[in-house]
């Protein structure tokens, strides 16, 4: 190997390649901020909180504003036990989760005045469950025309606000719950 050859070895960065950087995004790439223990079960420790993004526990259900939203001001509604499989809670707190989702509709129609939902439960990791060891029901406000090229060709919504703002200005409905 000559000199030269050695000097471009060490020195020139082997696939140079033109690059976006955006780290305000790495948020929400979730698999490789995934904490290990149960998020939610910490945001039942911690309670209603901005740091938590808990704005609601009351009757073994809470609601959280999603950290991974697929929408702005997309919230799931959890029992507060830690259950993976709907079977698994008692009844009462299936339908405290029934009761919840409809007022949580209702606090996000006041806010945000959203055209419609997308609303329902990912069951089993290979349902598509973030985390599936612990049941959520997602809902998730539409409005017209809110899609665009983003989750198509990079598996990355491009959204107006940051969960900590909707958490913001969702906080008063919740308390009023
Ligand atoms: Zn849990």
């Amino acid at each position: 190997m000559s000199k030269e050859d050695n000097y471009l070895l060490k020195n020139i960065w082997p696939q140079e390649r033109d690059f976006m950087a955006r780290p305000d995004r790495l948020q929400y790439v979730r698999k490789l901020t995934r904490p290990k223990a149960c998020v939610f079960c910490e945001a039942k420790e911690n309670g209603p909180s901005l740091e938590s993004l808990c704005l609601y526990k009351n009757n073994g259900v809470m609601v959280v504003v999603n950290k991974f939203p697929y929408n702005t001001a997309h919230l799931l509604v959890i029992p507060e036990s830690h259950e993976g499989d709907m079977l698994s809670l008692n009844e009462e707190t299936y339908l405290e989760v029934q009761k919840v989702i409809r007022k949580a509709v209702g606090a996000l129609r006041e806010i945000y005045n959203p055209d419609g939902f997308n609303m329902g439960l990912n069951h089993g990791a290979v349902a598509g469950a973030g985390i599936p060891e612990h049941i959520h029901w997602h809902i998730v406000p539409r409005w017209n025309g809110d899609t665009n090229f983003f989750p198509v060709i990079a598996e990355t919504k491009c959204l107006p606000e940051t969960p900590q703002q909707s958490y913001e200005r969702l906080q008063k409905e919740f308390q009023n719950l």
